[in-house]
């Protein structure tokens, strides 16, 4: 107990910094794009090792997340303070907002830190994996409230932003759930699986996505149609067609109401912010399946954790992640 809580303190107090292939251990593999050691295994038997090692470890990891985990999707224009571009794995070439008060401006300047927190997502998830995410953004909103979002990039919709605030970046934990989650965002929306509609994305009048959400023959993200084949496509077919029209008569700024909905159906999602709509659901559902163990209950939250484990690339993607996720909480 007293070990696991030692083990847990210096994963928190670990902080993203480029590694050597010097710096890994023995049984670990190195990648140099992303500059990072990471545990894989090859066959049947090392396989097992890893995976056993991860199941003892991710017991605890999820219990270690306090507070609550959460991102609003989407921040008004001109809240990113600085833009930076995505190239060959690092981040280049800032442009700035023009900053409001000192703060912003100390959070402009901080060169080294943003870095630190690219460094943070980018040695999470695979250099290969994470080809859609073209921007890098630093925002604050003050501390707690949005730690990270995703959006489409305005003139290159098909390709994303992720964007993390410096003041919520200290809990370790809480900051690796979250950027997971943020990836799953962008995992479940690609224009590969939703195919972006900018007429309906950037459309400001009701009718002409109401009209996109009425052609739509499977789920209408915001983005796009996604049809029944999708991933997301297939989880609101599995998990939200009978709970769809109940959850529409809720205002989707009313966090009271969404909670209350939440607490009806309890045993369908593994957090009450995944109740907040099925792109949060599935988003919430994606990092307990790559952040938790296989579960072993049939209600249908565990349901909605156990979907992702019917796509070999995403079970091959959770031990990649996993593989790296693990391998900080050694050092
Ligand atoms: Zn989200």
């Amino acid at each position: 107990m007293k070990r696991l809580l030692i083990a847990l303190l210096l994963f928190l107090a670990a902080c993203a910094a480029p590694m050597q292939p010097e710096d890994c251990f023995e049984d670990e593999f190195y990648d140099p794009v992303d500059q990072v050691c990471y545990l894989a295994c090859e066959d049947d038997d090392s396989c097992q090792e890893v995976e056993g090692g991860f199941g003892s470890w991710l017991g605890g990891f999820l219990d270690a997340i306090t507070g609550s985990v959460y991102d609003l999707g989407e921040t008004e224009e001109g809240e990113v303070l600085v833009t930076y571009s995505v190239a060959d794995g690092n981040i280049e070439s800032p442009t700035y907002a023009d900053a409001m008060t000192d703060e912003e401006a100390d959070i402009q300047e901080d060169e080294d830190q943003h870095t630190v927190m690219w460094l943070e997502f980018a040695q999470i998830i695979p250099s290969e994996q994470r080809t859609l995410v073209t921007q890098f953004g630093v925002f604050s909103d003050g501390q707690d409230e949005t730690l990270a979002f995703v959006q489409p990039i305005d003139d290159s919709p098909t390709n994303w932003m992720l964007a993390m605030d410096p003041n919520d970046t200290r809990d370790k934990s809480e900051l690796t759930y979250t950027l997971i989650h943020e990836f799953g965002h962008v995992l479940t929306l690609n224009d590969g699986q939703v195919p972006f509609d900018e007429t309906a994305y950037f459309a400001e009048d009701d009718e002409t996505i109401e009209a996109a959400e009425a052609a739509c023959d499977g789920y209408f993200t915001g983005e796009g149609c996604a049809g029944w084949d999708s991933y997301i496509g297939r989880f609101y077919e599995l998990f939200w067609l009978d709970i769809v029209e109940e959850h529409a008569e809720i205002d989707p700024e009313d966090a009271d109401a969404l909670y209350d909905f939440y607490t009806i159906y309890e045993d369908q999602f593994v957090t009450d912010y995944a109740a907040t709509n099925p792109g949060e659901d599935i988003a919430e559902s994606w990092t307990h399946f790559v952040l938790n163990e296989e579960p072993d209950n049939d209600s249908i939250a565990a349901q909605k954790v156990l979907f992702f484990y019917d796509f070999p690339e995403l079970v091959a993607l959770r031990n990649d992640i996993l593989g790296r996720v693990y391998s900080q909480s050694r050092r």
